[in-house]
């Protein structure tokens, strides 16, 4: 497919364990991706492109601290001088920063609800006029177990995944007779860096739990959000989609 033909997708946390996949994911789908980092890691975010780019996929880079609405503005209105508007838009940078909630200092706080919560907020604003006025989007967010049933050490975290999910819904409502819908993804446990710091002890009673009996991949987090994002998935919208090998069953 020509450039001119491709809608433009956007991966914020696109170089990340479960971002490279949906980057992927979603290059196969035909979409034109661009793929968020932070501002420090330009260096990795380079050899990240090369290494993407020898197993056949072409994808832009570009970095933003999702945490600022006017980085935000930057990167948005760059990838839309350089390919026109967002039409795919997955909210996938996170952090975790996990202790109880007694030691737990505002820092531990603030961050995590800034990158995870408030940046869903930051980069959506940037591109839903566009998405209204081209009479289509596809907005994934990502997620959390964590934030459908809450988890020891984990309040920060909890509130801004489950705060996600209000959002979804919000915005799913404002927009469902206008061609976008906008949906969260659930992960549970995902073989990435992220769940590798876990210890090790903790990461077995983890697996123990989960009736799948085994971690998840990213790439079942991306063909997940891929299907969410494809031009033909037009009736589910303000749904939160679990992909956790059971760990978490609610209906
Ligand atoms: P990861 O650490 O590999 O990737 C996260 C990415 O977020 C990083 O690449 C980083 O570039 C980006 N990021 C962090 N802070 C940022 C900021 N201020 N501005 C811009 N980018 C920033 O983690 P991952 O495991 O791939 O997680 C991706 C998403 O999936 C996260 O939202 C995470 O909470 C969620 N999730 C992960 C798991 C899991 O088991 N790995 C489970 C449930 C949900």
């Amino acid at each position: 497919m020509s450039k001119e033909n491709q809608k433009v997708a956007l991966v914020t946390g696109g170089i990340g364990g479960i971002g490279t996949e949906i980057c992927k994911a979603l290059i196969d789908q035909g979409r034109r991706v661009y793929a968020a980092h932070l501002l420090s890691e330009m260096e990795k975010a380079q050899d990240w492109k090369k290494e993407m780019a020898q197993s056949g996929y072409q994808v832009s880079t570009v970095p933003v601290d999702v945490a600022s609405f006017d980085s935000c503005a930057e990167m948005v209105k760059k990838i839309e001088a350089e390919a026109g508007p967002v039409a795919i838009l997955v909210n996938c940078a996170g952090i975790t920063r996990d202790t109880t909630l007694r030691k737990m200092d505002l820092e531990f706080w603030r961050s995590v609800i800034d990158v995870n919560l408030n940046s869903v907020y930051n980069v959506t604003r940037q591109v839903i006029n566009g998405m209204l006025e081209a009479g289509f989007g596809r907005i994934v967010n990502i997620s959390s177990v964590n934030g459908q049933k809450g988890q020891f050490g984990q309040t920060n975290y909890s509130a801004s995944k489950a705060g996600i999910h209000g959002f979804t819904m919000a915005l799913a409502q404002e927009t469902a007779k206008k061609g976008i819908t906008v949906n969260s993804v659930s992960p549970g446990y995902i073989e990435t860096s992220m769940t590798a710091a876990v210890p090790e002890d903790v990461r077995n009673a983890i697996v123990a739990g989960i009736p799948a009996g085994r971690m998840g991949k990213p790439e079942e987090i991306a063909h997940t959000v891929a299907f969410l994002a494809a031009d033909d998935t037009t009736y589910i919208t303000g749904a939160n989609i679990p992909v956790n090998g059971g760990l978490y069953m609610s209906y």
